[in-house]
């Protein structure tokens, strides 16, 4: 049966979440208290990297991660093509650098485990390094090179999920300012402060670093915390850096619109958004240590975005046991684009009571107990 669904929030997940329903035929309107794309969605760099982002091992976060990548070819195809807009979408491969022995052999450690999920990564040294990328410190010692790597311009990514939801019949109410969840056992229902009530069948719950607030609602822990994202970019002539560049401290992305992206801090600043010099000094430092034609530059653009982390590193996906009238989406850190496709067909499935079996446990809203 074809549902009517509310969305709380219109981030990359909710808009993401919004698009894949209604695509499947529910009626989807989707609640913003503020502006879409608005927050981390539009902060972010766009990168699609689940092996760069992923050090540890093959786990269940992992797993979403690369079935995520996989989804985007056709994903952002259907984005474009039901739109009508473009964005950028770079198959540009990346480089984990390293500089010392050690950091090598972490890198060959974690190429041991990848190259058994996809990854056809090597690594490279010497000439052969600066062959892919001329303008990298001869410091360098080696790089781990993943050609399955890629990334996305995020605020136009965001900006065409948008319009391809209004295109295709989704309703969306910004600047909300505050809302209150009056019912959601029954049924849903959700007021606004201006008094409007919007109701649905079904509820799916995106509303990124601000989802704890609605622990005493729901009965449950939800342990989503703020971790800010200070980020700057610098404007190049021509595309100066091939790939996505990552290290220890950072990482450097170079994009259509003659910007080189480079990220990013974590800091814990509770929902304080401001750019402070100290945390883009630490980035330029380690932008002029991996390519020293950035040594006399200054980046034109720098802001902040606030990432949703979560307790145990892990999103909430998935739906109250008992109930698929309410879904979680939320907690994405710092994979919320590359997650958007995967996460957007696992809540769709919760919501119409398919199995997501292999997700449940490691992802459940409900996994920090009462
Ligand atoms: C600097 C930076 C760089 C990043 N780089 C990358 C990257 O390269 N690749 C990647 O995959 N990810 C990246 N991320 C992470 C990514 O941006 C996030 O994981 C993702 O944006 C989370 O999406 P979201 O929709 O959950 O949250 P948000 O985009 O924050 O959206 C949540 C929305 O919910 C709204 N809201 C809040 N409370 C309510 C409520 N009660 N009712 C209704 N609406 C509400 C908010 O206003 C907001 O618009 C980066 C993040 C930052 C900050």
């Amino acid at each position: 049966m074809k549902e009517s669904i509310v969305v709380m929030g219109g981030g990359v997940v909710g808009l993401s979440c919004a698009f894949e329903l209604q695509r499947r035929g529910h009626q989807v309107t989707v609640l913003e208290i503020n502006r879409c794309g608005g927050q981390a969605s539009g902060a972010a760099a766009g990168m699609l990297a689940p092996y760069s982002e992923n050090v540890e091992g093959p786990d269940a976060f992992f797993q979403l991660c690369l079935e995520s990548l996989r989804l985007y070819p056709e994903w952002q195809q259907n984005v474009k093509q039901a739109s009508g807009q473009t964005f950028e979408y770079t198959n540009s491969g990346s480089l984990y650098i390293a500089y010392h022995e050690a950091d090598l052999l972490a890198l060959e450690g974690r190429l041991l485990w990848q190259g058994q999920y996809g990854s056809s990564g090597k690594i490279i040294e010497g000439d052969a390094l600066f062959r892919l990328e001329p303008n990298l410190s001869r410091n360098v010692r080696a790089a781990l090179h993943t050609p399955e790597e890629s990334h996305v311009y995020a605020p136009h990514y965001v900006r065409a999920l948008e319009q391809a939801c209004r295109l295709m019949g989704v309703t969306i109410h910004e600047n909300l300012d505050k809302l209150t969840i009056v019912e959601w056992q029954r049924e849903i229902l959700i007021q606004s402060t201006d008094q409007r009530m919007f109701s649905g069948d079904q509820l799916v719950v995106c509303s990124g670093a601000w989802a704890q607030e609605l622990s005493d609602t729901f009965g449950i822990r939800i342990p989503v915390y703020p971790i800010r994202g200070q980020i700057c970019a610098y404007e190049v002539d021509e595309k100066p850096v091939h790939h996505m560049v990552f290290g220890n401290q950072g990482y450097l992305v170079a994009k259509e619109n003659s910007t080189l992206v480079c990220g990013a801090s974590e800091d814990v600043a509770g929902f304080d958004t401001s750019v402070t010099d100290k945390g883009i000094e630490r980035l330029r430092k380690w932008n002029k240590q991996a390519f020293p034609f950035l040594e006399d530059r200054t980046p034109f653009h720098r802001w902040a975005g606030l990432r949703p982390s979560t307790q145990d590193g892990l999103p909430l996906i998935g739906a109250l046991s008992g109930s698929s009238r309410v879904v979680f989406a939320v907690g994405h850190y710092r994979n919320g684009i590359l997650l958007s496709p995967a996460t957007a067909m696992l809540a769709a499935d919760c919501i119409e009571g398919k199995n997501t079996a292999a997700y449940n446990q490691a992802f459940s809203p409900e996994r920090f107990g009462r």
